[in-house]
């Protein structure tokens, strides 16, 4: 079955939702209230449309409570934008995401039930100071303020070490869950596994202990 999305609000960033769900194959309906913005997705949406995600009658006539996933992607109206996710809550829609522009926001989307709660520019600015600290991190997914997912890409220093010689548990409080090792991946692996260079690691742990190990073990 095709999954089937509604994001609302086509800027920069709900604008390339609806371009990669459209290119992973999803069917999507793309809404804004600027005619010119909904022109502009009308040959890449599965259905373009013109609406106020303020107007209640407006959502419901256009059926929205039936759709898997909405994504309210206006950032500069908070006003609209808390409305809007409050009226797809009520009228049930099973997941809600949106996007916040601010910690205010986001507090105030969380309360009034939005399923995930994004902020794409503090999240890139994020990844991107990780990025520039240390060219080891190639990715990084956070789980909360202090907590992370962070790929890290072995170097000389650590290559040739086994799990257990480096002792991250013990040393930095961190957990080595999986070692993607060219095409396959070793999921949990053992203390005895000896990491080879170009090995990428996929540590969990606090935010502050990854970055400790970065700077101090591989450095
Ligand atoms: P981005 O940072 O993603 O590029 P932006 O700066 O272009 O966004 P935002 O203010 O974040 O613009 O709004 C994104 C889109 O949401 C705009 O195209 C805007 O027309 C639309 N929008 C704003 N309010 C509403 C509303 N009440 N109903 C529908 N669409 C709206």
């Amino acid at each position: 079955m095709r999954k089937e999305f509604v994001v609302i609000g086509l800027g920069r960033f709900g604008g390339s939702i609806v371009e990669e769900l459209v290119r992973l194959g999803a069917d999507v309906m793309a809404i804004d209230s600027d005619p010119e913005r909904v022109e502009d997705y009308a040959k890449i949406a599965t259905e373009a449309v013109i609406a106020d995600a303020t107007d209640e009658e407006a959502l419901k006539s256009l059926g929205l409570q039936n759709f898997e996933h909405v994504i309210v992607a206006i950032g500069d109206d908070i006003q609209a934008s808390i409305l809007a996710t409050l009226i797809l809550k009520e009228m049930g829609v099973p997941q809600i995401t949106a996007k916040a522009q601010n910690d205010y926001h986001a507090k105030v989307l969380h309360k009034i039930g939005a399923d995930v709660i994004v902020h794409p520019e503090r999240d890139m600015g994020i990844r991107i100071a990780n990025n520039m600290m240390s060219n080891n991190v190639l990715d990084y997914l956070e789980l909360s303020d202090e907590y992370s997912i962070m790929e890290i890409k072995s170097n000389d220093r650590i290559a040739g070490y086994s799990i257990k010689d480096l002792d991250i548990r013990a040393n930095y409080g961190i957990n080595i869950i999986g070692i993607k090792r060219g095409d396959h991946i070793i999921i949990s692996p053992g203390a005895d596994e000896k990491i080879l260079l170009g090995d990428v690691l996929l540590v969990i742990g606090a935010i502050v202990d990854i970055n400790r190990f970065v700077n101090r073990a591989m450095t």
